[in-house]
């Protein structure tokens, strides 16, 4: 089979449905998938039929409803198709209810308080606008995925999908107040679109096994950046080498089977890192595919011999791995709506759209920093890496010109190529080609889109495409009622829509910056303009106790109250529990690997002193005071970790970690390479 054909084959499709539904089934089944209408009851249990048919055909014999519970990973929990027929057989089964509906018992899920343990139940729901799929083992073990959401008993969304399509479909609302205003023809349903740029490390499985850091933390807590690293500038883009691209080869393959529209793959800035991008999708798609990409990923690895490392920060020293959450708006005309237009009026509708997320990036830049925060982000975004913590936006120099021109009463020129239009608006015409690019903005316009780049590698892209769309409808919703309360009062539309814009971008301009976002004259020129820098998880969260931000959630009914409490409680419960894990690690680590290791060559560089004492060499003796004198200072810190340890403080957990890792480093760069009792980065970063 070519590849055409075999793209999308574990998908039940509407080319897959349309084989194993009868037509009325699959006309009605197709159109609640393209217009996210509730599925009809009457259909459920022909649909199931078809689609059990359809996977038995494809080897599998369990289904499962596969959610994303707050854990931030995927769930699943296998029901066989097969029920006895009391005569001695089996006969498989599937029903409408066992398609549509779930319950898992949801006690051991966080919930950050939301349900008390004895209300244990949880309600899974098929959510038709993404797709059930086949998912296969290495070894061929085929499972029907029937991606839900997951509730509890009063519809409290304890997953991460739920808050995803609330957003969407708050920020789909204002989108069609946006096309009744400009007089948008409507083709199809508004969709926010996603796609994920993927980065991970692979290191050789072997490797990675002689790592208890890597295995429990997913992140080297010691090691020595080799002479060699990513200074040379020769991996990104480089040579890929034939075992990682036979890899990429079978993981572009998997996904294609899966639909997933794999398109680009390329080494990234660090050895022995990479990355995926996909085509983007309709948002609530792409996030799924991509929590599939992930797992795609780590399952195709590991019969490479290899282990996919999708740690935010794997390894000290070099670049760590996030992802490019490029995220856009396609209109009822199912036109892309960040691609400046071709007339004053698209151009005016491009630019109402474009303040809109000026606005609301600055008004709720905590919200979006929040979203992104992790004990393993922070190694990104509190450091010297991109992107900052301090949120901002890249606008490029040609854009950025016309939002002056705009502040300053209404844009004449375009200051590149651009035609002058004036006459129906004094908007501009934009021209398309703005090709700017600057890798340090944490949110850039790249021509037809925004990218938010401070999403986490291992994290799901629900978080922060939830609060995108959230702050950008709340923005959408506020300007599009200053403009039809003008509209009513008799004002002209484009001197209201002007005036708007200008104010706007007069509030909220402090967030645009095209300069270098790693720059420390940064921090401080952002210190002035009162922009936040949230560099810890523990500063970020807080947002979600603002009563500010409660509101808005509320208000578009993505989470309520108590619902994004328990969001906060999780995030904050996670990162104690994964600092609480690393110094824990890096504790038993240090104790029972490095600290014998160190003495023993302390000792053997002793009895080297007194077995070579008749040549009264001083070089001897001084490397065997240093290694002593290390050994010394390796057991001070190990004592004060352990004390860390016991009292139980995060703060000093993070600060006592560091100083093991100091000691424990100078020791790996004086103990003989083949008595280090872990493999070292120069081992991991070479995959041969
Ligand atoms: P670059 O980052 O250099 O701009 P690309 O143009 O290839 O690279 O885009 C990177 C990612 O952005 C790809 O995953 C691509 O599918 C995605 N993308 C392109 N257009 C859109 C859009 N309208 N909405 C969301 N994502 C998009
Ligand atoms: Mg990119």
């Amino acid at each position: 089979m070519s590849i055409q054909e075999e793209f999308g084959s574990l998908v039940f499709s509407s080319k897959t449905m349309s084989k194993y539904l009868s037509s009325k089934i699959y006309q009605s089944l197709l159109a609640t998938m393209q217009n996210g209408s509730a599925l009809d009851p009457s259909i459920a249990n022909d649909v199931a039929e078809g689609m059990k048919n359809w996977a038995l055909d494809h080897g599998a014999t369990h289904f499962t409803h596969w959610f994303q519970p707050l854990t931030g990973t995927t769930a699943e929990k296998h029901d066989s198709f097969l029920n006895p027929d009391y005569e001695g057989g089996v006969v498989a089964s599937f029903s409408g209810k066992e398609l549509t509906q779930g319950e898992p018992d949801a006690s051991s899920f966080p919930s950050g308080g939301l349900r008390a343990t004895f209300e244990a139940r949880g309600y899974t729901a098929w959510d038709p606008t993404s797709p059930a799929f086949i998912k296969k083992s290495i070894d061929g073990v085929a499972v029907l995925c029937i991606p839900t959401v997951f509730c509890g008993y009063h519809g409290e969304a304890l997953d991460k999908k739920t808050p995803l399509l609330r957003a969407q479909t708050a920020l789909v609302k204002q989108i069609n107040r946006v096309a009744t205003l400009f007089s948008v023809p409507a083709t199809t349903r508004p969709y926010a679109t996603l796609g994920p740029e993927q980065e991970y490390f692979l290191i050789d499985a072997d490797l990675y096994k002689e790592r208890p850091d890597l295995i429990q933390t997913g992140r080297t807590l010691f090691g020595v950046r080799p002479a060699r690293h990513q200074q040379m500038e020769d991996h990104y883009f480089g040579k890929i080498r034939n075992r990682v691209l036979s890899f990429m080869a079978e993981v572009d393959r998997e996904l294609w089977l899966l639909g997933i529209p794999a398109k680009t793959r390329h080494n990234e800035v660090s050895p022995a890192q990479f990355e995926l991008a996909p085509v983007f999708e309709e948002q609530n798609l792409a996030s799924d595919h991509n929590m599939v990409t992930m797992e795609v990923l780590q399952n195709v690895a590991e019969k490479y011999g290899l282990v996919c490392l999708m740690h935010e920060k794997p390894f000290a020293g070099v670049n760590g791995s996030g992802k490019h959450n490029n995220w856009s708006i396609t209109g009822p005309d199912g036109k892309n709506w960040l691609t400046p237009g071709k007339t004053p009026h698209e151009n005016a509708k491009f630019l109402l759209v474009l303040v809109s997320i000026i606005k609301a990036v600055d008004t709720y830049s905590p919200l979006l920093r929040a979203s992104v925060a992790s004990a393993g982000n922070d190694h990104r975004l509190g450091a010297n890496e991109a992107p900052p913590s301090i949120i901002s936006i890249f606008l490029g120099e040609q854009l950025t010109d016309i939002i002056n021109q705009l502040e300053n009463g209404g844009a004449k020129s375009s200051k590149v190529g651009g035609v002058l239009e004036i006459g129906v608006s004094s908007l501009p015409k934009l021209p398309k080609d703005a090709t700017d690019r600057n890798r340090t903005s944490p949110m850039a316009f790249t021509g037809n889109k925004f990218e938010f780049r401070a999403v986490g590698s291992d994290q799901s892209c629900s978080n922060a495409n939830t609060a995108l769309n959230l702050i950008v409808a709340s923005a959408l919703d506020e300007m599009l009622s200053v403009l039809d309360s003008e509209i009513a009062k008799g004002t002209d539309f484009h001197v209201a829509l002007q005036a708007l814009l200008q104010k706007e971008i007069k509030a909220h301009k402090r967030i645009l910056f095209d300069g270098n976002g790693y720059a420390e004259t940064w921090k401080k020129e952002a210190e002035k303009r009162g922009l936040p820098n949230l560099v810890t998880t523990l500063e970020a969260i807080e947002t979600y106790r603002d009563p500010a931000v409660i509101e808005l959630f509320k208000k578009y009914n993505v989470l309520s109250e108590i619902e994004l409490k328990s969001r906060y409680a999780i995030d904050k419960e996670n990162y104690f529990l994964v600092i609480a894990l690393e110094a824990e690690c890096a504790l038993s680590m240090a104790k029972t690997f490095i600290l014998p290791t160190a003495i023993a060559y302390a000792a053997e560089l002793a009895d080297s002193v007194e077995s070579m004492a008749e040549f009264k060499h001083a070089g001897v003796e001084k490397l065997a005071k240093k290694a002593s004198d290390a050994v010394e200072a390796l057991i001070v810190s190990i004592d004060a970790l352990e004390d860390a340890v016991k009292k139980e403080s995060t703060k000093e957990k993070i600060k006592t970690m560091a100083e093991v890792r100091v000691q424990a480093d100078a020791l790996e760069e004086i103990v003989p390479a083949d008595q280090w009792p872990f493999p070292s980065y120069a081992d991991m970063f070479f995959i041969g």
